[in-house]
């Protein structure tokens, strides 16, 4: 049994342990028509417990959500600007949303360290350390 990467506590279970390619370039071979990139590729599996997944999928669900209000707030902003000036949508209406977006995103910075999480402070996907030693070695975690 390993323990979970992201606490160092709990017993870390499969569905709970998180899969991530990675890949490499491994040359292009073109013929007259098609152009063809290779790659290499590997999964790499972090483990990790039931915990820390929920506090994942809270700290992403927060994130959708200020993110899709923030939007409606600046598209609403704008809107309430363009009323006050009829017929004319420019500029000014245009700043008032992304100021207004802005600050959204702003206030759901400073409300998401209210979010409570089990894992540890850093334990970013990309740390883990067989990803981020092929990482160094040329890996990406993308298709190249
Ligand atoms: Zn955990």
């Amino acid at each position: 049994m390993s323990i979970c990467w992201y606490c160092e506590i709990n017993v870390a279970n499969p569905g709970s342990s998180k899969k991530v390619s990675l890949y490499k370039k491994g040359g292009v071979t073109a013929t007259r028509r098609v152009i063809t990139k290779h790659y290499q590729t590997i999964d790499v599996t972090i483990p990790g417990c039931r915990m820390c997944k929920e506090s994942y999928d809270r700290i992403s669900r927060f994130t959708a959500a200020a993110v899709t209000i923030s939007f409606l707030a600046g598209v609403l902003a704008a809107l309430l600007m363009d009323s006050l000036n009829p017929g004319y949508f420019g500029l000014a209406e245009i700043f008032t949303g992304i100021m207004v977006f802005a600050l959204g995103i702003f206030i759901g910075r400073l409300l998401i360290k209210k979010v409570p999480v089990q894992f540890l402070k850093g334990k970013d996907p990309i740390k883990y350390p067989e990803i981020a030693e092929k990482l160094a070695s040329g890996w990406t975690d993308y298709k190249p």
